[in-house]
């Protein structure tokens, strides 16, 4: 009886010891790797699941409900606030504004902010214009600033919609300015979210701000008809004008 048991504990003592070896396992596809015993993750043996089962299961939490209508709200915000159809500007209609003379904008707006940047005062320019100036922040201004002083958080507007000739510039002096018609605006600084500023007037031709200048401006050309800098002349030499007028011969950059 005793032998009989203890020979019984043998086989199975073989059985068991050859199971994992004479297991049929399904052969890897083409292109794939095999699941050996080296791949399976391992897992502390005090975990409560199977070596087999990913040990990290990405699956999206469900929001609050709270967090969802603040997003909606946040974005009827956005909708109610944006202007010339587009929730990356926000502002308010402002309609056609008449001036004396040859003066005035059609289809005004007020623009407050462009893809999240603050505009310092908020200038008054046609859709047209607030489109390309929403174009020039967020493909040139955006990219040139980088993460210098936490990205930029405002524009100084030191000029828009105002009835008068243009200056600077020599004998079309007695021209109409851009700014007539509400095509225009002038830029005198780069607000960073540190509160410093990129000033066209003191940063020009000098160092990383004056690189980023140099590359600000560079970016306008083409998005706007007409780009000028200090390199203009003494009139811009503490900003940048940019208006969306069009010429035959494509944008004047100087
Ligand atoms: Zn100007």
């Amino acid at each position: 009886m005793r032998v009989a048991l203890a020979l019984l504990l043998v086989c199975a003592g073989q059985a068991w010891a050859q199971a994992p070896d004479s297991t049929k396992r399904p052969l890897a596809r083409a292109g794939t790797t095999a699941v050996t015993a080296q791949t399976v993750p391992q897992v502390p043996a005090t975990a409560d699941v199977s070596a087999y089962a990913p040990r990290l299961v990405a699956r999206p939490d469900l929001r609050p409900a709270g967090i969802v209508t603040q997003a909606s709200e946040r974005q009827a915000a956005r909708i109610k606030g944006a202007v010339c159809g587009d929730p990356d500007i926000q502002g308010e209609t402002m309609g056609n504004i008449g001036g004396p003379g040859a003066c005035g904008v059609e289809g005004a707006v007020l623009v407050r902010s462009v893809v999240g940047v603050t505009m310092q005062p908020a200038p008054t320019i046609d859709c047209r214009t607030a489109s390309a100036l929403k174009d020039w922040v967020a493909t040139g201004i955006k990219p040139a600033v980088g993460t210098t002083g936490g990205g930029v958080s405002r524009l100084r507007i030191v000029g828009h919609y105002a009835c008068r000739s243009r200056v600077g510039g020599g004998s079309a002096n007695n021209r109409m300015s851009e700014h007539a018609f509400g095509r225009a605006v002038d830029i005198g600084g780069i607000g960073l979210a540190s509160g410093r500023e990129i000033t066209v007037l003191t940063d020009w031709n000098k160092g990383q701000a004056g690189a980023q200048l140099a590359d600000m401006w560079r970016s306008a050309c083409g998005i706007f008809g007409t780009v000028l800098g200090p390199n203009a002349n003494a009139a811009h030499r503490d900003h940048f004008h940019v208006d969306t007028a069009s010429y035959r011969t494509g944008s004047y950059c100087r």
